[in-house]
């Protein structure tokens, strides 16, 4: 799409429509009103003399003030560094003074957290409903200016500060709207927090591109879901894996207006594994969207088709709105079939890992592909199945394992919520598997059964030598299992 944040947002008042609502209780908010509330934020912070393009951190939780606080530093061409609420005080820490933030807007709940970070007394906190005292000229934005700065969980080392401009939100907002044929007559419904890309991108920004509005919580609950997307008139919702798993297991159904008001869901951020995805369906009737996106491509970069399209199940689908390939170990364009590296170019790529010129030229090769380091097979279709991390890969006794294989057998229990192959280091093979999973209450599976199940889907060899049953699996702030945890925690 064409044009700055700043001009969306305007032409989006102009257009008139409902904007946001907060099923939680909160007033809604139109486009006019966020508009209007985002350009005083930007005067505001303009006149306290903020740079253009410079850091202005937003620590709080999904609601009103969160949104007109990222618009407000959007509007202003500003660079909204999204604070991660349960990344830990030390990655918070890093993230405030990395980013070389000057202000910060925290909201109430979270001044603790604020107040506990390694030089928090260094940033001047600010009041969003304070006004600029006299008439300000507005920086000029670019489509190039900086617009976010959103660090990844730093599961291979520091923390990564992945830097986004204005035009490459607007192109993760508009993959997701042209993928899911979004109209300016569809509400979406987001309990996926804005912190993380895909709250951020799939569901805010592609509201804006579309133009139609989008519920919001504060967070998911399998209690409340249903009554939620129902009471907010939702006709999609946004969600990873492990609540569509929770949900499958949960005792509330959605009524049948709701069902049928629904186009589909969206599900992103890890494998969904097929046999819960088919028991989904089997049980709500709502088509479920599986789809795959990165930080560093403002979420999405592959999706499955609208009905009547094909979607293959076991597949995040193929490219909308950018380019995909897999590629070989000389980064040369893999042959269709053949396992590889995902990489991906187009308008939705980061600009730079901030600061961090090394990591920034490794991610991108001499042909300006951007490499996801996920393993990837494309079939003749062009649809993408992915295979594995590759940092997550069990080696043992020399073989590659993807864990995922082992996911997938677990999961097709229908007791398993939850499922996580790792590796352990071990004298003998380097590495062998192992493998952690919750089960739904009052299930009577053990270790010996669920390894059964193991060895007879992918064999002896990969199939796990220790299960751990566990209450619940370590999550990320996006409801992502934190595989590469598991070893030191069991
Ligand atoms: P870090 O980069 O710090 O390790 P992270 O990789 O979890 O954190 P994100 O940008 O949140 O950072 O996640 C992107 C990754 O999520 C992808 O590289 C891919 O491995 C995984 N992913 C997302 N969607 C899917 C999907 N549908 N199927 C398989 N994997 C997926």
């Amino acid at each position: 799409p064409q044009g700055t944040l700043r001009d969306w947002v305007e032409m989006r008042a102009i257009a008139g429509g409902a904007g946001f609502t907060f099923p939680e209780g909160a007033p809604d908010l139109t486009w006019e009103e966020l508009r209007d509330t985002a350009k005083a934020i930007a005067e505001n912070l303009t006149s306290r003399g903020v740079k253009a393009g410079e850091s202005v951190a937003i620590v709080m939780p999904n609601g009103r003030d969160a949104l007109n606080c990222l618009f407000g530093v959007l509007y202003g061409g500003f660079r909204a560094t999204m604070i991660n609420l349960v990344a830990g005080t030390d990655a918070i820490s890093y993230a405030l003074d990395h980013s070389d933030a000057r202000f910060a807007f925290v909201g109430a709940a979270q001044q603790a957290l604020f107040d506990g970070a390694a030089g928090s007394e260094n940033i001047q906190v600010v009041d969003p409903n304070q006004r600029a005292g006299a008439a300000v000229d507005l920086h000029k934005v670019t489509q190039q200016s900086h617009a976010l700065l959103m660090y990844t969980s730093g599961t291979t080392g520091r923390p990564k500060g992945v830097v986004h401009t204005q035009s490459s939100l607007l192109a993760g907002g508009w993959t997701t709207a042209v993928a899911h044929q979004l109209s300016n007559q569809d509400r979406g419904f987001c309990v996926l927090p804005i912190y993380h890309i895909n709250g951020l991108c799939v569901s805010v920004m592609s509201s804006l591109v579309s133009g139609g509005s989008l519920a919001m919580c504060s967070k998911f609950s399998a209690s409340t879901f249903w009554a939620n997307v129902g009471q907010s008139q939702a006709t999609w919702f946004s969600v990873v894996p492990t609540i569509i798993s929770h949900l499958l297991h949960s005792d509330t159904e959605p009524d049948n207006e709701t069902r049928s008001r629904l186009r589909f869901g969206r599900s992103a951020s890890a494998p969904l594994s097929p046999d819960v995805h088919r028991a989904f369906e089997a049980r709500f009737d709502v088509p479920i969207i599986e789809t795959m996106g990165l930080t560093e491509t403002a979420a999405q970069i592959l999706s499955n088709p609208m009905p009547p399209g094909e979607r293959k199940i076991g597949s995040p689908g193929i490219s909308f709105g950018n380019e995909v390939s897999v590629l070989n170990t000389d980064l040369a364009e893999a042959a269709r079939g053949q396992e590889g590296e995902l990489a991906v170019r187009g308008p939705n790529v980061l600009l730079e890992y901030l600061k961090n010129e090394e990591a920034t030229s490794s991610t991108f090769t001499p042909d300006g592909w951007m490499r996801t380091g996920d393993l990837a097979r494309q079939d003749e279709d062009g649809y993408v199945f992915i295979t594995g991390r590759l940092k997550e890969l069990i080696i043992k006794g020399g073989e590659n394992i993807a864990p995922r294989e082992i996911d997938d057998a677990l999961y097709s229990h229908p007791d398993v919520i939850e499922a996580a192959a790792f590796a352990r280091p071990c004298k003998v093979y380097g590495e062998r598997v192992e493998a952690a999973v919750a089960l739904k209450e009052g299930s009577s599976l053990n270790e010996e059964a669920l390894t059964e199940i193991c060895i007879s889907v992918v064999g002896k060899f990969k199939a796990p030598d220790k299960v751990h049953l566990m209450d619940e699996l370590p999550k990320g702030p996006s409801g992502k299992v934190q595989r590469l945890k598991l070893a030191e925690m069991t």
